[in-house]
């Protein structure tokens, strides 16, 4: 740290890196004055986002404190996740399980139904792992240094540090993909992303504060959210402009640099889409371990490498079964998956093979099913579920 919290200005000056402001690094690069936290959190105070699980800086004013479970709720549901998409999952966790104990004693199986359509859903396993520990090994609340919370089921640096900050106000360098924006930017970075991943998190601990570091923390992630923008840095509204190298450079939106893209692959597979009589469809659950683990799905074969084809995949009923109409496709992290989808309609008295299950029209919405099972139902049925 050095010491850059608000009143404590004079130590700055001499603190590498920022040092690097005081002399011109190149000719492109004129000397400019350091970020001040103190700037940005006197941005933040008039500016910050209103979030479900974010105690305001008027409130903590007022002596609110941050609800550790919450804080720790909300990061691991908004990794790999927007905003948007995580309040309305949020306000459901915290109205079903009030507190991490509520949720430590609910059934597994109800949490990963709670979970689905967030996607990665090893983080649903971890969730429910993580507040048994907390519940089982630390009476219930959680630990407040870096070092006891990264020990916590699915809590990595990156979380451990967001808790500390933010639920205990501790000086914890917080770097998501926000922040590592607006510091690629500020010290205009020029190693390519991932290469940069350490440089980075070592200019961002030069600057966090002793002062307010939990809303220092949430104050980046704001910035980099709404004015630091991949695309379009709304940089006359920043608060930093007059330190940030890549503004004065003229292209800010080239930070942090991209080592050129590797081509996503694209895998083929099958399933089926079995609707019995009375429009319930053949579910079953997938392994636990491995992509999408513990959810539910309907049947299907292998996902192979395109160039392979989707290969054959045996019906888990006989009877008569037809190709539906095109692939539904769907994109993970790291492959395009493109699936036939074949329909085959069951008698109403047929029962469910060993380790499947039917699922009633009412019951689909909330089964534990991962969005790219949604698509292949509701390509089946010919109707979104
Ligand atoms: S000046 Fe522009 S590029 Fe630099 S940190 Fe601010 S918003 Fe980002």
């Amino acid at each position: 740290m050095t010491g850059l919290g608000v009143g404590n200005k004079a130590t700055v000056l001499f603190s590498p890196p920022l040092s690097r402001y005081l002399s011109p690094m190149s000719a492109s690069f004129p000397p400019l004055p350091p970020p001040r936290p103190a700037d940005l959190l006197a941005w933040y105070d008039l500016n910050h986002r209103r979030l479900p699980w974010r105690v305001a800086p008027s409130d903590r004013d007022d002596g609110v404190v941050a609800d550790p479970y919450r804080v720790w709720l909300s990061e691991v549901m908004l990794q790999q996740t927007t905003v948007a998409a995580v309040k309305s999952y949020f306000e459901a966790f915290t109205n079903r399980w009030p507190s991490v104990r509520d949720l430590a004693a609910a059934p597994e199986e109800e949490v990963m139904k709670a979970w689905a359509g967030l996607g990665y859903y090893s983080r649903a396993r971890n969730l429910k792992a993580c507040a048994e520990a907390v519940a089982r090994d630390h009476g219930g609340r959680f630990p407040e240094t870096e070092a006891a919370l990264v020990r916590l089921p699915g809590v990595g640096p990156y979380t451990a540090a967001a808790i500390a900050a933010i639920a205990f106000d501790r000086p914890a360098t917080v770097v998501d993909g926000n922040v590592e924006r607006v510091i690629a930017r500020i010290f205009a970075v020029e190693d390519p992303m991932p290469t940069a991943k350490p440089e980075i998190r070592r200019l961002a601990a030069t600057l966090t504060p002793e002062a307010r570091p939990g809303d220092y923390a949430q104050a980046m992630m704001d910035l980099g959210a709404t004015l630091c923008t991949p695309k379009k840095p709304a940089c006359a509204l920043c608060p930093w402009i007059a330190s940030c190298r890549a503004r004065a450079g003229g292209a800010p939106e080239t930070f942090p640099r991209r080592s050129p893209k590797a081509a996503r692959p694209t895998r083929v597979g099958t399933v089926h889409v079995a609707v019995r009589a009375d429009g319930a469809v053949l579910l079953r659950r997938r392994p636990p371990k491995g992509l999408l683990g513990g959810m539910s799905e309907v049947p299907g074969g292998e996902w192979r490498e395109a160039s392979l084809g989707a290969g054959a995949a045996a019906p888990p009923l006989a009877g008569a079964w037809r190709r539906v109409a095109g692939v539904v496709e769907h994109t993970f992290t790291h492959f395009h998956l493109e699936l036939t989808v074949m329909r085959g309609d069951v008698a109403h008295g047929v029962a469910a093979p060993a380790g499947f299950w039917w699922s009633a029209p009412s019951d689909l919405p909330g089964e534990a099913l991962p969005t790219v099972f949604r698509k292949a139902i509701a390509a089946g049925l010919g109707r979104v579920i």
